[in-house]
């Protein structure tokens, strides 16, 4: 057939084609036999790529898998590839149909494998519980209700009474298995391997800033799991894995050993302090804390309370040693002073005795009254001169006396402004736990901590009931030691992750971290309770001390000032109420 140029002739061949060959006259038609007769090419059509992009983002992107097959189809998109983005999509959907039946079915036979199977501490009751936690809690979503089911099993199977295992029954999936022998477990690689190197990476090499070499093993170890593709290299990865935790084993004892000796090192200085301290119940008060602290199991907050505590006794014996040779330099000079008048003093007397048996010699031997005139008025003189020389002695030794007066005040004063305005002191001198101060570091703390691990923080506040009477009844002495034995007792009642503060008074705020209102009402009670067993002797007389308290919980927007005042309203009702009981805001 000869090419036609002239575009009627074409138009109507073309026309006439489509009525030959029964082609349905549609525009797409008409253009491709319109292109067969000119001989051109088929015009290339647009590669479609928002619409491409549009349906891969529409995908669920939550496992390694659907990721990675999010990724393939941006790559294949990007390359204007049809046929790799079709082939791709094709391919996982198929692999996904298949993998999802198969591991379904070999859950299912598991599951009713594991139901009749005894476990140790497994009863079938807690098993019907924990299946049915399983199945409410996994939503419509059948991927996370896969994956639970999957580990609830494979816990129960690592439970399993060795005798109840028949020869008949597969080996539990899961851990110890062939990687292969389920689909299951093929599922869950890319997924284990992700997790791996991520905890690799994140968790453990960032635990090893002391250790460099350590550190960057592990994140090699990271990449190489990342990576590794092939069961050679899989092997290669474990051995160099066994290696790297043989390492980590070898510093966990390093350090392990480090942690004692720095411990009996603290031991050692407490001990130390204990020897130097002088006579201060305070003092020797805070040590014993700390060496109590250092006796049981360490934590971050112990060790916290410890350092704070540690501080405050070394502050206040710096203090209190600058204060003592102040005392002991006056005291010298005192003393000095003394000495010099007692022998001024003397001198004058001894004289005065010598020239006073002269008069009396003289008397003895007079004849008559005009000698005597003179001797008595010898004798006046002689008495005039040692009484002033008395009278100066006294008043000197009286300013002396006067200056050690005024130096020991100074003393004094010195030690109640270290009490009241030492930036370092933050525990109450009176019941030993924290003061004002002290609570608003450690409230800090606990709203940083909450905020990171993602906790609630709860807030008490508590007044003695009627402690006026108390006070008025037993005497202010009798009223201080029922505030230390209130402290006590919070002490010994609440957690020790629990912080108590007095916050005036007759008034403690108590810091319950990780705890929800709830819980916080019933701790406070418990408290309250506590009280009532544990009660107050003043001398032999039993005393009850009640008190009454608000709680409230701390809210995003909260400070210390907004979520005290919530609590001392709260505590105010309480006491509007009747008092001795605890109220929630
Ligand atoms: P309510 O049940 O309403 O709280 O009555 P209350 O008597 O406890 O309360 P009020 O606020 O009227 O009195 C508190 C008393 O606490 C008055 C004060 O003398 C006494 N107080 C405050 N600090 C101390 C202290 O350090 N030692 C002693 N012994 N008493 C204190
Ligand atoms: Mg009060
Ligand atoms: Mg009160």
């Amino acid at each position: 057939m000869s090419t036609l140029t002239n575009p009627f002739e074409i138009a109507r061949e073309t026309l006439r084609l489509l009525a030959v060959r029964r082609i349905p006259p549609t525009p797409d038609n008409y253009l491709t036999l319109y292109q067969e007769i000119t001989g051109a090419k088929p015009a290339a059509e647009p590669f479609p790529d928002k619409q491409l992009r549009s349906l891969a983002a529409a995908l669920p992107k939550t496992s390694p898998d659907q990721l990675r097959l999010a990724r393939q189809l941006d790559e294949a998109v990007k390359a204007a590839n049809w046929e790799d983005y079709k082939n791709k999509l094709v391919e996982f959907v198929s692999t996904l149909a298949e993998s999802q039946k198969l591991a379904w079915a070999d859950l299912v036979s598991d599951l009713l494998r594991q139901w009749d199977a005894k476990h140790i501490g497994l009863t079938a009751a807690r098993k019907r519980e924990s299946l049915e936690h399983v199945l409410t809690s996994s939503g419509a979503n059948p991927e996370t209700l896969f994956n639970r089911l999957q580990n609830l099993l494979r816990s129960w199977g690592q439970g399993k009474e060795s005798g109840a295992t028949t020869s008949s029954e597969a080996p539990p999936t899961g851990i110890g298995a062939e990687p292969t022998s389920t689909a299951a477990n093929t599922d869950l690689l890319p997924e284990l391997r992700t997790l791996f190197a991520f905890t690799l990476e994140s968790a453990i090499a960032t635990q090893l800033i002391e250790s460099p070499q350590l550190s960057s093993d592990a994140r090699a170890l990271a990449n190489d799991i990342r990576t590794a593709a092939s069961t050679g290299q899989m092997q290669e990865f474990l051995v160099r894995l066994k290696r790297f935790a043989f390492k980590l084993e070898l510093l966990a004892e390093d350090q392990a050993e480090l942690r004692h000796s720095l411990l009996n090192l603290l031991r050692l200085l407490v001990e130390n302090i204990t020897e130097l301290v002088v006579d201060d119940r305070w003092l020797h008060g805070q040590i014993e804390v700390v060496r109590e602290i250092i006796e049981k199991p360490l934590s971050q907050r112990a060790i916290d309370d410890a350092e704070r505590r540690l501080k405050e006794v070394l502050f206040k014996q710096s203090q209190l040693k600058a204060g003592l040779y102040e005392a002991r330099e006056a005291i010298k000079h005192m003393l000095a002073g003394f000495v010099d008048q007692l022998a001024d003093f003397a001198e004058a007397t001894s004289e005065y005795h010598d020239k006073i048996e002269i008069c009396a010699d003289k008397i003895t031997a007079a004849n008559d009254i005009s000698e005597l005139g003179s001797v008595l008025s010898e004798v006046m003189r002689e008495t005039r001169t040692i009484q002033i020389n008395a009278q100066r002695s006294r008043d000197e030794l009286r300013s002396t006396q006067k200056k050690v007066e005024e130096s020991e005040a100074r003393i004094r004063e010195l030690e109640t402004e270290l009490e009241t305005t030492s930036d370092l002191v933050r525990h109450d001198q009176l019941t030993g736990v924290l003061n004002r101060r002290g609570l608003e570091e450690m409230f800090n703390k606990e709203v940083a901590r909450g905020k990171r691990h993602d906790t609630l923080l709860c807030v008490g506040l508590l007044d003695i009931d009627n402690f006026k009477k108390l006070n008025d009844a037993l005497g202010h002495d009798v009223g201080d030691q029922a505030l230390i034995h209130l402290a006590n007792v919070c002490r010994e009642t609440l957690r020790p992750q629990d912080t108590v503060a007095r916050f005036g008074g007759e008034e403690f705020v108590i810091l319950l971290p990780e705890t929800p209102k709830e819980e916080a009402v019933i701790a406070l009670t418990r408290l309250q309770r506590e009280l009532t067993k544990k009660f107050f002797l003043s001398g032999n007389e039993k005393v009850l001390i009640t008190f009454s308290a608000g709680v409230t919980q701390m809210l995003p927007n909260d400070n210390q000032a907004t979520v005290i005042k919530r609590a001392d309203e709260a505590m105010y009702k309480a006491k509007q109420t009747g008092k001795n009981r605890v109220i929630a805001a």
